[in-house]
């Protein structure tokens, strides 16, 4: 699927984006980050759902990317979405003002059983396929994560190209590479370095 940016919305020559209304947005911004989460929901709908509805969190983002490839955009490239709240990265603070969000459906941190099983923090059990057991990078103790799917995956890297086609961004970040302390998304079973480097270009 082949993706551009045209009047601040995604645009896909198939017409696989979704757009969506929502009034949790801030001011103009001029992104110059990206910015990778995970969206620790149950389902891409639900996720949707409270990222959009005025009555639910408040939180929004650009775009959500669910496990099949589908994609929703959220907020309008030229204004602040809620993605990243408290976050520093260099001399920047509150990454809000300065990067796009994308959000990836995913269970996020897994809870193992003692029958080995894992299951999600709303008490799902989560396919053994599904599941990476990994230290987070910050440390802590070795625990299970959501995997993502290679469609999902291929997804992001082709919305991603387009988009720093048309922002040129300065870097590609996780949430908790610039919210250190306080978020674990999108955690070690997101390939990071694998994604930069075929977005930017670069190998560290
Ligand atoms: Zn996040």
């Amino acid at each position: 699927m082949a993706f551009s940016v045209a009047n601040n919305r995604l645009t896909s020559t198939d017409g696989g984006v979704d757009q969506v209304e929502t009034s949790k947005m801030g001011g103009v911004l001029n992104a110059r980050f990206l910015v990778i989460h995970y969206t620790a929901g149950a389902s891409f709908d639900s996720d949707l759902k409270s990222l959009a509805k005025d009555n639910e969190t408040k939180a929004s983002v650009h775009l959500l990317i669910g496990r099949d490839g589908k994609i929703a955009q959220i907020v309008p490239f030229n204004r602040v979405a809620w993605h990243a709240g408290k976050s520093q990265w260099g001399e920047i603070s509150g990454l809000n003002s300065h990067s796009i969000g994308i959000e990836l459906s995913n269970y996020g941190v897994l809870t193992k059983l003692a029958n080995g099983k894992f299951v999600t923090w709303f008490g799902k059990e989560v396919p053994d396929g599904e599941v990476m057991e990994a230290v987070h990078e910050r440390g802590g103790p070795l625990r299970g994560w959501h995997t993502y799917p290679q469609k999902q995956l291929e997804t992001l890297i082709s919305v991603a190209h387009a988009l720093q086609a048309r922002f040129r961004f300065l870097d590609i970040l996780g949430h908790d590479d610039i919210s250190w302390a306080r978020k674990s998304d999108p955690g070690p079973a997101f390939p990071m370095n694998s994604v930069r480097s075929r977005i930017l270009g670069r190998h560290d």
